[in-house]
């Protein structure tokens, strides 16, 4: 069943939008526009790879079908986590521990990316350092400690444990047996942060389109793209294309379309709590995840409210009373705040791949032609700071490939 990607009701009563300045909407893509790199959504993943690669010196055009951030990018829990989605055991398996080691590397890497961005594009998203994972159950905290174990052996990086009897200390709810915390993680607005990239990007000379969707292309030696806005239709030559469209690309790169699937997930953000109250809840103010497989994410906001994720759906159909539900959700983990709204609640979907590990590739624009099609996809619900490092590997990638005619 196609994503029903029309309503915009679950965008519209999200905190992030509530909270995040826009500025005017940016103009479409009209006529026929010529740059060397055509980029496909202006979520993290599209706008990372933009930057980099203005950076770098090349001409770069994102084309957004409706506005920056509008997917997950500006939806999501605001919850930047060391790790991939997937456990490192599976990219020890296909790839050795070499690659393994060098694949978690590469998500702290991330992090801090983040923290480098924030500081040098002077974005301000609320950052707050600091996640906490907490098991729900004695199994489940014996089975968190054996794997921060594991990291702590192969990959060094360190995790404080937290022991049952301290709980308490770390979160105000009976629910959790134990947990580990990571300093270097933490949270933000997600919103403000893709934003914030958005401008950094154009500031590098990106040129970026809203409310221009690209509608198919032709491949070759260079990529031609058909785009569809409200003033008309228009056309994009490109010497190479990136694809970072996610879950929407749909009908777009086919064969892309079977290696993720669409999965719903949701939040809820409570009214505004007095900041003492707020704080006795999650006193490290850290972001925080469940260990069950469908998992609870929350974290505190810098205004004070709980915002709380949770649930999936493998419907492709919006949830009905979803901020009631939601709202059960976060009252099984903090009964105490049965006398507060939520204000907010919003969903979007995350591109899941079979074994959650992220999908980044290459392909030919043509049958039997140049392999100049980059794509990002696949980050699992886990691809708020690994996006980033997604970018400038693929800007990498391609300034490591000289262009046809000068090598
Ligand atoms: C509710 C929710 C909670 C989440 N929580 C977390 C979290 O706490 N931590 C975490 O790490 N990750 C989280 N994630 C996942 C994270 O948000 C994503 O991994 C990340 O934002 C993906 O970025 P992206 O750039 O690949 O895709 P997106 O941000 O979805 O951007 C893709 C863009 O491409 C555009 N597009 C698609 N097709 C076309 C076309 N044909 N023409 C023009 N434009 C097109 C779309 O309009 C869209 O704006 C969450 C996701 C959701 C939905």
């Amino acid at each position: 069943m196609p994503l029903d990607t029309t309503s915009d009701s679950l965008t519209r009563d999200s905190y992030y939008e509530a909270t995040a300045c826009r500025g005017p909407q940016r103009p479409g893509l009209q006529g026929a526009q010529h740059c060397d790199v055509a980029v496909v959504g202006a979520g993290l993943a599209g706008l990372s790879a933009a930057l980099e690669l203005a950076q770098r010196g090349y001409r770069v055009a994102v084309l957004e079908a409706r506005q920056v951030g509008w997917g997950a990018s500006g939806r999501n829990g605001g919850q930047a986590i060391h790790g991939l989605a997937c456990d490192p055991s599976i990219i020890e398996q296909q790839l050795g521990a070499d690659a393994a080691k060098l694949a978690w590397d590469i998500t702290i890497e991330a992090l801090d990316l983040i923290q480098q961005r924030l500081t040098r594009h002077h974005i301000d998203a609320d950052w707050q350092g600091g996640y906490l994972g907490l098991a729900t159950s004695a199994r489940k905290g014996a089975e968190l400690a054996r794997w921060a174990d594991t990291i702590e052996a192969r990959y060094s990086y360190p995790l404080q444990r937290i022991a049952p009897a301290e709980v308490p200390q770390w979160i105000e709810s009976g629910r959790f047996h134990s947990g580990i915390h990571d300093p270097r993680s933490g949270h933000l607005h997600p919103l403000r942060y893709t934003l914030g990239l958005a401008q950094a990007a154009e500031s590098a000379g990106v040129q970026l389109y809203e409310g221009t969707t690209v509608t198919g292309w032709q491949g070759g030696a260079s990529v031609t793209l058909q785009t569809q806005s409200a003033t008309g239709g228009g056309t994009l030559h490109a010497k190479r294309l990136l694809l970072a469209g996610n879950v929407y690309l749909q009908g777009l790169a086919p064969q892309l379309r079977s290696r993720i699937m669409p999965v719903g997930t949701y939040i809820a953000c409570s009214d505004v709590l007095d900041e003492r109250r707020c704080r006795a809840l999650i006193p490290s103010r850290s972001a925080v995840c469940d260990t069950n497989f469908v998992l609870d994410y929350f974290r505190p906001t810098a205004d004070h409210r709980m915002l709380y994720g949770g649930r999936v759906s493998y419907s492709t159909v919006s949830p009905m009373n979803l901020a009631a539900s939601m709202r059960q959700r976060m009252l099984a983990t903090f009964p105490q705040l049965r006398d507060v709204a939520v204000k907010y609640a919003w969903g979007g979907y995350v591109d899941i791949t079979m074994n959650r590990a992220p999908d980044f590739g290459r392909l030919p624009s043509s049958p039997g032609g140049p392999d100049n099609v980059y794509y990002l996809q696949g980050f699992s619900g886990h691809g708020l700071a690994l996006t980033g490092m997604a970018g400038r590997l693929v800007a990498e990638a391609m300034d490591g490939w000289a262009w046809p005619g000068t090598d």
